[in-house]
This record gives C-alpha cells, sequence and structure tokens, in this order.
C-alpha cells in the first residue's frame, strides 16, 4: 500500500497531519524516448516570456524579495482557502485552465491545490517541518526559502477525488494522474520531480507538482527524457541536451 503523503515539498502550511514514513522513489523511472535533434533552450516560443525558464532547485536560489508581478487568480477548481497559493503568473495561470479543461474532455477532473508561495510562507513552512521531522528529513521533502519552485509562481501541485484532494504518491497510478504525465507538455507543464530522480532533483517522486516551462520547452525536456535540473545545465553548457 502506497502511502498517502500530507507533509511534502508541496504541502500547504496548514496541512500538519504527521507523515511517519517518506517513501523512498522507486527506480523504476519512466523511459521517454530521446530524440537526437532536440534543440538546447531557446526563446523562440513566441507564448513564453524567458523568464519563464528561471531554473531554481537546491543550488539555484531566488531572492528573499522576489516576487511575481503578474499573479493572478486561477481560475480553477481549488481546495485551500489561502488567496496566495491559489495563484500563479498569468501565462501559466491560462495554461492551467486549459490543462484541466483537457482534463475534463477526457473525463477528469482536477483541483488546483497549492500555487504560488512566498518566501516568507516558505520560511515558516520549512521551519515547521525541520520542528517536526528534523532538518535532514525535511529537506526531502520541503524546499528551503528560496529554493521552492513555488516562489517563482510557475509551479501548481494538483489533485483529485481519487486521492481525497491531497498530494499523494497515489495521485501518478490514479487514470487522471496518468493523463496528466501524458498530456501536461502539450499545455506547456512538466512533472518536475519524476519517480527514480531524487538524485538528481533532491525531491522524492511528486507527480502532483507540476512546472510550468512553455509549450515548446516543456515538450522539449519531456523527450529528452532529463529532469530540468539536467536540461537546464547542458543547455547553459552549450550543449544539446538531448
Ligand atoms: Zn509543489
Amino acid at each position: 500500500m502506497a502511502l498517502s503523503l500530507s507533509l511534502t515539498a508541496c504541502t500547504h502550511l496548514l496541512e500538519t497531519r504527521a507523515a511517519a514514513n517518506v517513501p523512498s522513489p522507486s527506480s523504476s523511472g519512466q523511459a521517454i524516448p530521446i530524440t537526437p535533434s532536440t534543440p538546447p533552450i531557446s526563446s523562440d516560443d513566441p507564448a513564453s516570456d524567458p523568464s519563464i525558464q528561471i531554473l531554481v532547485n537546491k543550488q539555484k536560489s531566488l531572492d528573499a524579495d522576489y516576487a511575481p508581478e503578474d499573479l493572478v487568480r486561477v481560475d480553477v477548481p481549488t481546495v485551500l482557502k489561502s488567496e496566495e497559493v491559489n495563484q500563479l503568473r498569468k501565462e501559466a495561470a491560462d495554461a492551467l485552465k486549459a490543462l484541466f479543461a483537457g482534463a475534463e474532455t477526457a473525463g477528469f477532473k482536477l483541483y488546483a491545490r497549492s500555487g504560488y508561495r512566498s518566501y516568507k510562507t516558505q520560511t515558516a513552512l520549512f521551519a515547521g517541518y525541520v520542528k517536526n521531522h528534523g532538518e535532514k528529513e525535511a529537506n526531502r521533502f520541503s524546499a528551503r526559502a528560496g529554493q521552492s519552485e513555488h516562489q517563482t509562481g510557475l509551479a501548481m501541485d494538483i489533485t483529485s477525488d481519487s486521492v481525497s484532494l491531497q498530494l499523494s504518491e497515489d495521485f501518478g497510478d490514479t487514470e487522471e494522474g496518468q493523463w496528466v504525465r501524458e498530456h501536461a507538455p502539450e499545455y506547456g507543464f512538466i512533472v518536475r520531480y519524476p519517480k527514480g530522480k531524487e538524485d538528481i532533483t533532491g525531491y522524492m517522486y511528486e507527480p502532483w507538482h507540476l512546472r510550468y516551462l512553455g509549450t515548446k520547452l516543456a515538450a522539449d525536456v519531456a523527450r529528452s527524457g532529463l529532469t530540468y535540473d539536467e536540461y537546464a545545465a547542458k543547455a547553459a553548457d552549450g550543449g544539446n541536451p538531448s
């Protein structure tokens, strides 16, 4: 039986149910065919602002005072009452609406659970996890302030009724979770922390955490089979990420 996690990199501050065991990602990551001709990160996607491509991880932090200027409330079903977390940057919010509409056409109802989080919110969140779980364990499933993609306004945690509107690894095995993994790139999103990649991303498998990159880059990253950390590093080196 897979555990339903309530304490994750993405979980909202108000969710304080204890997670005694944080499961390790399995080694069975999805096999995505690699296309040799994929170009490096480019800005030729007319829909995308170059700042959409920002890489944030445990090595690349955002400033404490960074906040996107174009946050809007998402126009999709949400779970939490917090106004802050129900926001994304405009382009990502529009894409999320399209993704949810696509899912609905396929017969699935999705919910947005946690999107934008300020540096201040993330500071409080991580401190709470460290208090309850110790720093080492907290670091596996949560981000230090400045290191969370949620501060970019380009990441959204999604869920569904089949996982009781929680953030759960089980979401990846549901029909809607599988649909999302397969179709997210068509709408400009990737599943940012794939199964079996914790040693690269620094995070356990999070089938619910979507990162907006724009349709072209999301498709390129998905096709490459790389994490965004690897893809962006190769592109920055001037190499061909694929
Ligand atoms: Zn998340």
